[in-house]
């Protein structure tokens, strides 16, 4: 029997001794310190934040985010009958967003443009591609092509071949047809030559991706809106563009090197960003901004209007109930580091960024795939002249005997043959981490060299 003083200890309480309950929910409860203690031995492992170099989502915000969020958990984003503030904050941050994309000097929300908050870019890829069938299917309607015949007249989506995911689900999910424009050695983003052979009257739209997921480069987004344009002037069924800027989407804005991609091209219908990758907000935010607040842009039957919690309340997004907490901190990102805390946080990034392509090049073995020029991302592969006795996935392997996640992985198709490595330079990777990222790759570097010389010397 277990007395009274021991269970103050968690060392000496039942619930240490035990394994933890895995598959169906325990008879008994315990006490919350003692719950609180054992989730957190749960994930002992997987909070190496600083060292997970694949993922594009924030890790760090500032204690003030942190208090901002805690204070505001338990509060519904979209019931915004009872909490306008929240939803007031989505939208002054619609806004800034829309106009850190040039929609234009004095545009307004709701009167000129429209956008909303989203869980994230998926849902935000999501609304923009259901924004496209719909307004093709009017547009169809109109031409008079009968869009119930799907076997002339199914609706497809142009897309270069390193898309993320989502856009996978969406042509799954609402039958539309994948038009994906292959990658070649020459072609590692939208290859402007071939895109419009790809387009017909049963296109929705082309979209162009600022921030390929899996190398880091950007479409050429300005040119493709010349051939849409271009395109426009004869065409049976005029099409639009949606920029897919999950990542780039709040870099872009502040650093040079870009070409115009967002709302300064006139074929650009609707951007979509992530509001946890490079907006600094932990996972669980997304944005989208549709140029004009017209049904041509956003048709009226993706526009909802709930009745049931009290006022009649908007609503746009495909999910419904989750917490104002990141949009509180959205915010407040905005507010706190403005233009000039953006630019001056992106240009940092870009500097390791550029430090650690340097350090790559040096080692004289591997043949850059992106430099981190534009988009801080790392993307290499072993030179095609280089003899190794170790491929990237050992590199992988070793590098996490050091903590550091550095994901190998082959290109998508037509260069599925080509593996690279990939670093996401972030925010909160300081020179400092760099600094130690590149010393622990020099080591594993030199390791499975030895580990080859040792094994053939035997
Ligand atoms: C990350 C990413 C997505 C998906 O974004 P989530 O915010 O994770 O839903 C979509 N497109 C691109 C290009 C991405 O990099």
């Amino acid at each position: 029997m277990q007395t009274d003083y021991l269970e103050s200890s968690f060392l000496g309480s039942k619930e240490a001794a035990r394994s933890m309950p895995k598959e169906v929910l325990p008879d008994e409860g315990m006490n919350p310190d003692t719950a609180e203690t054992l989730v957190n031995h749960i994930r002992l492992n997987e909070a190496k934040a600083d060292q997970n170099l694949a993922t594009f989502c924030t890790t760090q915000m500032e204690p003030q985010a942190d208090r901002l969020m805690l204070g505001s958990l338990e509060t519904n984003a979209i019931d915004k009958s009872e909490y306008p503030k929240t939803t007031a904050m989505e939208n002054y941050t619609i806004s800034m967003v829309a106009h850190m994309w040039n929609i234009g000097e004095g545009k307004k929300l709701f009167q000129d443009f429209i956008g909303t908050s989203t869980v994230g870019s998926s849902e935000g890829c999501m609304l923009g591609g259901l924004a496209l069938l719909h307004s093709w299917k009017h547009r169809a309607k109109a031409a008079g092509l009968d869009i119930d015949n799907l076997h002339e007249h199914k609706p497809n989506l142009v897309i270069m071949s390193a898309f993320q995911v989502v856009w996978e689900k969406f042509c799954t999910y609402w039958n539309v047809e994948m038009r994906e424009v292959p990658m070649d050695e020459n072609h590692m983003s939208l290859n402007t030559d071939t895109v419009m052979d790809y387009v017909d009257e049963n296109t929705i739209g082309i979209v162009g991706i600022q921030g390929i997921t899996y190398t880091g480069r950007v479409d050429d987004i300005q040119k493709l809106d010349e051939l849409v344009s271009e395109y426009n002037q004869t065409a049976k069924l005029p099409i639009k563009i949606h920029v897919d800027a999950a990542f780039g989407g709040f870099f872009a804005p502040f650093v040079d090197g870009f070409k115009p991609w967002d709302f300064r091209l006139k074929n650009v219908a609707s951007i979509n960003v992530s509001g946890h990758k490079y907006g600094m907000v932990y996972p669980g935010i997304g944005w989208i901004v549709w140029r004009e607040n017209t049904e041509d842009y956003l048709p009226a039957e993706m526009r909802f209007s709930v009745p049931y919690l009290g006022s009649s309340v908007d609503s746009i997004a495909i999910n419904f109930s989750h917490s104002g907490a990141h949009i509180v901190a959205q915010y407040y990102n905005m507010i706190r580091f403005g233009r000039e805390g953006f630019t001056a946080i992106m240009n940092n990034v870009r500097s390791v960024s550029q430090r650690i392509n340097q350090e790559l090049k040096d080692l004289g073995i591997f043949e850059i795939i992106n430099d981190g020029s534009q988009l801080p991302i790392n993307c290499w592969k072993i030179a095609d002249n280089v003899e190794l006795t170790w491929n990237l996935y050992d590199l992988e392997d070793k590098l996490k005997e050091y903590g550091w996640q550095v994901p190998a992985y082959p290109l998508p198709v037509s260069l599925e043959d080509v593996t690279i490595s990939r670093i996401v330079v972030r925010p909160s990777m300081t020179m400092a981490i760099c600094d130690d990222f590149i010393e622990d790759l020099t080591r594993a570097i030199d390791d499975l060299n030895r580990n080859h010389l040792i094994h053939h010397a035997s």
